[in-house]
């Protein structure tokens, strides 16, 4: 197969003719039609978040099952699929539960195993982690619900359980903050967006936020100004000392603030207002993905065009140029969307 490989960290990664991965007993292996392009696979790249080398990039895909391990018992060849970027075992008791995006045993293609920039992916315990895509869902879409958007759904239902007319904040609004924008719209609530860049603005606003706050400082007492008394639901998007600070600052009594930026480096212990946690008794929860079992929801707001996932996708490319769009997720590239990987595209690429 071809695939995408880099053999060192920061190291150019080439395409390259790879052995076809091995279908495990109880997984599926997957002909991938599209692939999203993260900054998580970016920071892998890096060696910010240690991978085994060398390492196919990729974790938001979604394809064609074409060979079924023994054990799989609800999966065909044929079927259109796609799968959480967290796999769980399927024997722990948090895969029992359905809760796979903790699994202390997960797997993550393109960290934890070969990834999907690649004709070929594997996914294992298929039964747990696979999830059978509607017809009319075409690849790009649900490449595109694979990372970001799946992981601000779950931050915005099971976590924030926003309702209609509940004030929501989203503090920053790159591509996890603009799906939750989108999402919260579709849920019935009113949100606030807040973000640096005047664009990442403009574009919430398209999106359907009803008051956007230019960050800083300030913005935590702005969108308590704006929303009566304070956000019902604040995620902090970003995973700054600032935004994960501002996000619990500017809930009402018995808000929700949910982190679903990741806080690395000097913002992995940000000094949050604890008295203020007490004072108003809000609850904070963290977000790591969402496992297949929750899928169906979403997926239903989909197909009822709630969601458009689509209209997150900046450009759609071909797998020849996907080392220049992994080497492109280290620039600042504001509001630029999502880089959707298309294979067999004819074309080297186009911009939607
Ligand atoms: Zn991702
Ligand atoms: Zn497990």
């Amino acid at each position: 197969m071809h695939a995408l490989r880099y053999d060192a960290y920061g190291a150019t990664p080439s395409l390259l003719e790879l052995p076809d991965p091995e279908c495990p007993d109880d997984g599926v292996l997957v002909e991938v039609r599209a692939t999203g392009v993260c900054r998580s696979d970016w920071h892998a790249w890096q060696g910010h978040d240690p991978v085994p080398l060398p390492q196919v990039p990729g974790h938001e895909f979604a394809g064609v099952v074409v060979a079924v391990g023994d054990r799989v018992a609800r999966h065909r060849v044929g079927a259109r699929v796609t799968a959480p970027f967290v796999c769980g075992c399927g024997r722990c008791s948090f895969c029992a539960a359905g809760d796979a995006q903790v699994c202390p045993d997960q797997s993550q293609p393109g960290f934890t195993m070969p990834g999907s920039f690649a004709e070929l992916v594997a996914v294992p315990a298929a039964d747990l982690n696979v999830v059978v895509l509607p017809d009319d869902l075409d690849f790009v879409s649900a490449a595109a619900l694979g990372c970001r958007f799946a992981t601000s759904y779950r931050a915005l239902t099971a976590h924030g359980r926003v309702g209609p007319g509940d004030w929501v904040a989203v503090h920053g609004c790159g591509g996890a903050g603009l799906s939750a924008v989108m999402i919260a719209v579709a849920l019935g609530a009113r949100v606030v967006a807040v973000d640096v860049s005047p664009a990442a603005l403009r574009l919430a606003r398209e999106l359907g936020a009803e008051v956007v706050v230019e960050g800083g400082p300030d913005a935590a007492s702005q969108v308590v100004a704006a929303t009566d008394g304070g956000a019902h639901v604040s995620l902090d998007a970003v995973g700054t000392t600032e935004t994960a600070v501002g996000s619990v600052s500017c809930l009402r009594p018995r808000g929700r603030h949910v982190q679903v930026g990741l806080l690395l480096g000097e913002h992995a212990t940000p000094p949050l207002p604890m008295g203020l946690v007490v004072a108003r008794e809000l609850a904070i929860h963290g977000s790591h993905g969402m496992s297949a079992r929750d899928y169906p929801p979403m997926l239903d707001l989909v197909a009822s065009g709630a969601l458009q996932p689509r209209r997150l996708v900046g450009s759609v490319i071909s797998l020849d140029r996907a080392a220049e769009a992994l080497a492109a997720m280290g620039r600042p590239a504001v509001a630029a969307g999502l880089t959707v990987i298309e294979m067999g595209r004819a074309d080297r690429t186009s911009y939607e």
